[in-house]
């Protein structure tokens, strides 16, 4: 995912266990469908080769696995199992004793691998192993003990082993990608609740600060300004005490949304804690923050959130600060929350810049005194004298 683009609120990409769940019984219906299709396939050819009574057989196992996708879409899932597991071991079993080792019937077992692989429970995977190898053994002892029923061509058992080797192949393939899919799924999903904040789907403050170092020093090598920004909701306990905490994350959310709104592609936006926002404003110096940061205030400020139909004014305060050469991040940070805490002493609802020359460890005092209110605001430059 690109810094510049946070996500949306995960809850639209998060997949739960149910919906993966689904998903696997999904993949079994589309194999079902699959190895219904393989056996008329394979019927066709028995019928081209003058083997009827195996064609009839193809026929039964193609009729078994729709039932089997019939069951799984009822939620007979085990019983559509148990049919298909079945199914398959049959059918190896007859192509590989009428047939011989040659037509490619015992291919067929190696289906069941996936699964195998797969299973949960170590001990369930290791008998079903087990049971396979039995089975693989079986076949070939029976296979080579005696001759098979059906003498065919060798070019008609070439077809045949191909058409076997064709459709193992495929199943494979096709779980191949299904589990792939399923674990990069999973991936995504850590990723996104690891970087980012499950309320307002903007960065969360781990990841923020790491993008911002890398912002950092891209900023660095290009010499370009970079300005960071501190916003907190006015009164948000108000809101809280008067509409019920639910409202309130609306609110936190409602106003992640218009600041996400705001964002040109490769700004930074973040959770930095309750009802605290970060953005980190690249090719951005103090002046354009300042501009950037009104107009936020100005959305928030006009932009009311309606949780239930019922209008929330909430407002605002903002503190900006331009990131200079030899400035380290702590230090950006200690001046934007001092330009923020001159927001509020001055009455909240505005922007306060800390200056852009400040000396690497000013008094809290002085960084005060030094903040200014936004050009054009019509109150007062707050007047934070230490
Ligand atoms: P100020 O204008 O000085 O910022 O006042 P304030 O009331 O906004 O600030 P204060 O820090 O006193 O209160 C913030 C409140 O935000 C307190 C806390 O219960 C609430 N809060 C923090 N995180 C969340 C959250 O995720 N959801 C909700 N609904 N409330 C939260
Ligand atoms: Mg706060
Ligand atoms: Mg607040």
């Amino acid at each position: 995912m690109p810094p510049s683009s946070p996500s949306p609120a995960p809850t639209t990409r998060v997949m739960s266990g149910g919906m993966s769940r689904g998903a696997f019984w999904l993949m079994l219906r589309r194999l079902a469908l699959f190895a219904a299709s393989a056996e008329l396939v394979y019927l066709a050819v028995f019928l081209a080769l003058g083997m009827p009574a195996m064609a009839l057989a193809c026929a039964v196992g193609s009729a078994t696995y729709v039932v089997a996708y019939v069951l799984m879409g009822l939620r007979w899932n085990h019983t559509a199992v148990v049919l298909m597991w079945a199914e398959v071991l049959t059918q190896a079993g007859v192509c590989t004793v009428l047939l011989g080792w040659a037509s490619g019937g015992h291919y067929f077992l190696l289906v069941f691998l996936p699964a195998v692989a797969v299973s949960r429970s170590p001990r369930r995977a290791l008998a079903a192993l087990i049971f396979l190898l039995a089975a693989y053994l079986c076949l070939d002892v029976l296979a080579h003990r005696a001759a098979p029923a059906y003498a065919l061509s060798p070019a008609s058992l070439t077809t045949l082993r191909w058409l076997s080797i064709v459709v193992v192949f495929g199943m494979f393939t096709y779980t191949a990608r299904f589990y792939t899919r399923r674990v990069q799924d999973a991936e995504e999903q850590l990723y996104d609740m690891a970087t980012t904040d499950s309320l307002t789907g903007l960065w969360n403050r781990r990841q923020f600060l790491q993008l911002t170092h890398a912002e950092i020093d891209r900023a660095r090598r290009h010499g370009t300004p970079l300005a960071l920004v501190l916003a907190d909701i006015d009164h948000f306990k108000l809101v809280n005490d008067q509409h019920g905490h639910d409202t309130g994350d609306q609110v936190i959310r409602h106003v992640a949304g218009l600041m996400r709104g705001q964002a040109r592609g490769g700004d930074l936006m973040g959770r930095w804690g309750g009802e605290e926002f970060v953005a980190l404003l690249p090719m951005t110096d103090g002046t354009g923050a300042l501009e950037w940061s009104e107009r936020v205030r100005s959305r928030v400020e006009q932009t009311p959130c309606r949780p239930d139909g019922q209008a929330v004014e909430v407002t605002l305060s903002l503190g900006v600060c331009e990131l200079l050469a030899g400035q380290t991040l702590d230090h950006a940070f200690k001046n934007a929350d001092a330009a923020l805490y001159a927001a509020k002493n001055a009455g909240r609802n505005r922007v306060c810049v800390a200056p852009a020359a400040l000396p690497a460890q000013p008094p809290a005092a002085e960084v005060h005194r030094q903040a200014a209110a936004a050009p054009g605001d019509p109150r007062p430059a707050p007047s934070i004298a230490g």
